[in-house]
C-alpha cells in the first residue's frame, strides 16, 4: 500500500520537511510554475513531498486534484495557511499579487516567519523562501531581513517571461540575496526557468525587474505614437515597421510586441487578437508604480516614468475594458484620442 503523505511525516517529520517543497500563491503565473516545480521534483524523486496553498482555497484544491489524477502515487497536500506550509516543507515559494500579500503570507499572525520563530526551540534544517512575487523593493528587503533574523534563507526572485513563459518553463528569474541563498535556490528555480541572473544582495532582483519593466513600458507608448504618427504621414504600417526594426529605434516593443495589427507579417503579437493574451495593463500600470515611488523615495529623476506612469492610468480611466488587455493596447488609446480611423 503506498505510504500516505501524513503517515511519512508522522514517520520522520523532519526528514519528510527537507523533502517537501511548498508552493503559496497558485494564480495565473504560480499555478504553471508550480506545475513545472512539482512534476520536475517528482520526476527526479517520486517520494518527496508537495504542499500547496492559496487564499481561495479552490484553486489549491484543484491544483492537488489534477496532479493526482495524472500521478496517484504523489505526495501532494494542501494547507490552509502559510504557518502550516512552512510547518511541513524546508522550501517555500510565494508567487503573490504585490507588497501587501507578501506582508500578510510572510509576516502576519499565521504566517512563515511567526511560525519560523516557534521553530527556534526545534532546531528544524534551514529554510529557503523564495518569493517571486513582483513588488516594492523595501518591502522586500524588511521581509527578507526579518526572515534571516529567523534563521531562514530568502532571496527576491521575480520573473520575466509571462503566462506563456512560466507554462513552458523558460521564466528568467532576476535573482537577489545572499550568494549562499542564491546557490542553494538555483536548481529549484531551473525546475521553472532557463535562464537564473545573479543580481546582487537582498532586492537586488526586484531593482533589475522593476527598471527593465520601466524601460518596456515607456518603449510601448513612444512605439504606439511613431506608429500613429507615421500612418498619419501616409506610411504602410508594415514598412515603417520594417523600417524601425532594422534601424536605431529597435527595440522589442517594435519588433515583437507592436501594437498595429499587420505591422510583423511573420509574427502574432497580442493586437492581432484585440490584445489579448499579453501583458495586461493592469500589471504594467502596478510595476510603473513601483518605479515611480522607489524614484522619488531615492530622489532618482524620472520624467518619462512618470508621464508614462500617468498615461497608463488615463488609459484605464477611460478605457477599464484595456485593464486585462495587453499594455500595448495603450495604441488603440491614443488612435481613439487622434480621432482617425488608421488601420
Ligand atoms: P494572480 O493574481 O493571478 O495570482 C496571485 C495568487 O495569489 C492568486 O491565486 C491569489 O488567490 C493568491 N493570493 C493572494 N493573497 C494570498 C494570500 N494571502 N495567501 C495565499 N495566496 C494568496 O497574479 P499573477 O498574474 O499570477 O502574478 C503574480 C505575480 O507575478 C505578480 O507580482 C505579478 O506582477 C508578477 N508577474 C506576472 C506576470 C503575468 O504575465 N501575469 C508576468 C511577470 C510577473
Amino acid at each position: 500500500m503506498k505510504p500516505t503523505f501524513r503517515a511519512l511525516q508522522a514517520l520522520d517529520r523532519c526528514t519528510m520537511r527537507a523533502r517537501t517543497t511548498a508552493f503559496i500563491g497558485l494564480g495565473r503565473m504560480g499555478s504553471e510554475m508550480a506545475h513545472n516545480l512539482f512534476l520536475n521534483k517528482f520526476s527526479e524523486s517520486p517520494d518527496s513531498g508537495f504542499v500547496v496553498c492559496d487564499a481561495i482555497p479552490e484553486s489549491a484544491v484543484s491544483f492537488q486534484r489534477s496532479f493526482l489524477s495524472r500521478f496517484p502515487e504523489a505526495l501532494i497536500e494542501v494547507v490552509r495557511t502559510p504557518e502550516e506550509a512552512v510547518r511541513a516543507s524546508a522550501t517555500v515559494v510565494t508567487m503573490l499579487p504585490s507588497s501587501p500579500e507578501v506582508q500578510t503570507v510572510y509576516t502576519e499572525s499565521n504566517g512563515i516567519i511567526p511560525a519560523l520563530r516557534s521553530f527556534a526551540a526545534d532546531k528544524p534544517q534551514q529554510t529557503l523562501l523564495i518569493d517571486s512575487t513582483t513588488l516594492d523593493v523595501d518591502v522586500a528587503r524588511r521581509v527578507a531581513g526579518a526572515a534571516e533574523e529567523s534563521k531562514a534563507l530568502m532571496i527576491d526572485a521575480p520573473v520575466s517571461g509571462g503566462v506563456a513563459g512560466a507554462k513552458a518553463g523558460t521564466l528568467s528569474f532576476l535573482v537577489g540575496g545572499t550568494e549562499a541563498a542564491f546557490r542553494k535556490a538555483e536548481p529549484i528555480l531551473s525546475h521553472m526557468g532557463k535562464r537564473i541572473i545573479y543580481c546582487g544582495s537582498s532586492g537586488a532582483g526586484l531593482s533589475a525587474k522593476i527598471c527593465n519593466n520601466l524601460v518596456l513600458g515607456v518603449q510601448q507608448i513612444v512605439v504606439a505614437e511613431a506608429m500613429l504618427l507615421g500612418q498619419a504621414l501616409g506610411l504602410d504600417p508594415a514598412v515603417l515597421a520594417g523600417v524601425i526594426n532594422s534601424s536605431t529605434g529597435a527595440c522589442w516593443a517594435s519588433s515583437v510586441n507592436n501594437p498595429v495589427p499587420s505591422s510583423l507579417p511573420d509574427k502574432s503579437p497580442p493586437c492581432e487578437r484585440d490584445y489579448e493574451g499579453g501583458f495586461a495593463t493592469a500589471l504594467m500600470i502596478k510595476d510603473m508604480r513601483l518605479a515611480t515611488d522607489i524614484a522619488s523615495a531615492r530622489s532618482s529623476p524620472l520624467p518619462l516614468g512618470q508621464a508614462a506612469r500617468d498615461l497608463y492610468a488615463r488609459v484605464l480611466k477611460v478605457s477599464p475594458e484595456l485593464a486585462r488587455k495587453d499594455f500595448s493596447s495603450v495604441y488603440r488609446y491614443l488612435k481613439d484620442l487622434s480621432g482617425d480611423g488608421h488601420d
